[in-house]
C-alpha cells in the first residue's frame, strides 16, 4: 500500500461533484430499477465519497427479500471503497482525493446497549446499505468517522476491507486459544479471510471442509488451510462420516460459516469436550435447528455468534498493510449497477467467488 495521508489541498471542501448521480434503487422487496436522483448532501461532520466499488454478499441477498434491516427506498451496497469527493467543515481525517473504505455501521450511541458499551448490539444501528443509502451509487454520504484511508490498495481488494473487518471480530469472538485445531465449514469469501485470520491468532491446524468449486479451488491456490474436505452434494454423509473418524477428538473451534441449516445442525457433532461452535453464516429468520442439550451440557460446549464489525477496520488495515492478509483474486467478477439483474443470478447460483459493482 501507498502513503496513507493524501498529499492532495485539505482547504478544499469539494471536487467537481455533479447534481445528479445513478443508483441503484430498490422502491419494496425484489422490485429495484437504475434512477438518477440527486447526490446526497453532507453535513459538517461527513463525507461524500465517489465510489469505485462496492462487494455483493448474502446479505444483499436476504436485502433483495426485505429481510433484516430493509427499509424502502434502499440503496443497497455496504462494502463499498471510493475516493473522498468533499467533506463538511469540521472534517479532518480525510482530505479530498483520499482513497477509503466505509464502514456501513453507526450505533446510536445512546440505547440500552450503547450506552453499556456494547455498540454492535445497538438497538437504533443506522446501516449504510441496509436502513439509509448505501454503495450502489456513484455517490454516497457517511459521517466522517466511518471512512478509513486505504492508500494504494486495488479497488477489488478494498471491497473486502469491511467483510474482513467482520472476520475480524469473529475472531475476537473466538478467543482461540493457542495451539488449537479449528474446522471451518465453508470458504466463500468471508470463510477465507477468516481462515487466513484464525491461522494467524493462535490455531495450530486449520481444516477448510465445503464443497468443491471455484471458492475452494481458489483457497488451495491461496493455501490458507492446512488440510482440505470437499463434501460433495451426491455424498456428504459419507465424506462427514470420514472426516469425524479421522479426527476422533474433533475441534476444539468449529466455525460455520455456509449459511447452510443442515451443515449448522452436524456441526456441533465435531465439537471437541470443553470446545466451542461458531454461528458465522447467516441464515434465514425463520430457520430451527435441532441439537442435543445433553450433549452440549455433557461436553461443556460453548455456542457463540459472530453478528458484524464494529469499528474493526483500522485492525484490517493493519494486517493489509504487513502484508499479511491476502485479498486479491476473491472478487472475482465486476458488474454495472445496469447488470444488477444478472449479478444476484450469479451471486445466487454461486457461479463466482464474489463479485463486486464498479464505477467508472
Ligand atoms: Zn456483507
Ligand atoms: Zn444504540
Amino acid at each position: 500500500m501507498g502513503e496513507f495521508k493524501g498529499d492532495t489541498p485539505r482547504n478544499r471542501l469539494h471536487h467537481d461533484v455533479p447534481e445528479k448521480m445513478k443508483a441503484l434503487q430498490y422502491s419494496e422487496a425484489e422490485k429495484f430499477a437504475v434512477v438518477n436522483i440527486d447526490v446526497p448532501k453532507i453535513g459538517d461532520d461527513d463525507v461524500l465519497v465517489k465510489i469505485s466499488a462496492c462487494g455483493v454478499c448474502g446479505t444483499d441477498l436476504h436485502y433483495h427479500k426485505g429481510e433484516f434491516l430493509a427499509k424502502w427506498p434502499l440503496i443497497p451496497g455496504h462494502e463499498a471503497a471510493g475516493t473522498i469527493a468533499a467533506i463538511g467543515k469540521n472534517v479532518k481525517n480525510v482530505g479530498i482525493g483520499d482513497r477509503v473504505a466505509a464502514d456501513p455501521l453507526q450505533p446510536c450511541l445512546i440505547c440500552f446497549h450503547c450506552t453499556r458499551r456494547k455498540p454492535l448490539l445497538c438497538d437504533n444501528l443506522t446501516a449504510f446499505g441496509g436502513n439509509v443509502p448505501g454503495g450502489f451509487a456513484e455517490y454516497c454520504r457517511y459521517p466522517a468517522r466511518l471512512v478509513h484511508p486505504i492508500g494504494d490498495l486495488p479497488d477489488l481488494e478494498a471491497v473486502l476491507v469491511e467483510p474482513a473487518a467482520c472476520a475480524t471480530h469473529g475472531i475476537e469472538r473466538m478467543q482461540i486459544e493457542v495451539g488449537s485445531r479449528v474446522l471451518l465449514f465453508g470458504c466463500g469469501p468471508t470463510g477465507m479471510l477468516l481462515a487466513q485470520l484464525i491461522r494467524m491468532n493462535g490455531a495450530a491446524h486449520l481444516t477448510i471442509a465445503s464443497k468443491g468449486g471455484p471458492k475452494l479451488d481458489l483457497a488451495k491456490e491461496l493455501g490458507i488451510a492446512d488440510s482440505y474436505i470437499t463434501i460433495s452434494d451426491d455424498q456428504p454423509h459419507m465424506e462427514m462420516q470420514a472426516l469425524k473418524s479421522a479426527n476422533p477428538y474433533g475441534f476444539d473451534i468449529v466455525v460455520e460459516a455456509t449459511g447452510a441449516p443442515t451443515v449448522l445442525e452436524q456441526a456441533i457433532d465435531f465439537v471437541r469436550k470443553g470446545g466451542k461452535l461458531v454461528v458465522y453464516g447467516v441464515y434465514d429468520e425463520s430457520i430451527k435447528i435441532a441439537w442435543s442439550p445433553f450433549r452440549i451440557w455433557e461436553h461443556e460446549i460453548t455456542i457463540l455468534a459472530s453478528f458484524c464489525s464494529m469499528g474493526h477496520i483500522p485492525e484490517v488495515i493493519e494486517y493489509v498493510k504487513a502484508g499479511k492478509l491476502k485479498l486479491g483474486g476473491i472478487a472475482n467478477k465486476t458488474y454495472r449497477i445496469e447488470e444488477w439483474a444478472e449479478c444476484l443470478e450469479a451471486v445466487r447460483k454461486q457461479e463466482v467467488v464474489k463479485a463486486a459493482i464498479v464505477f467508472d
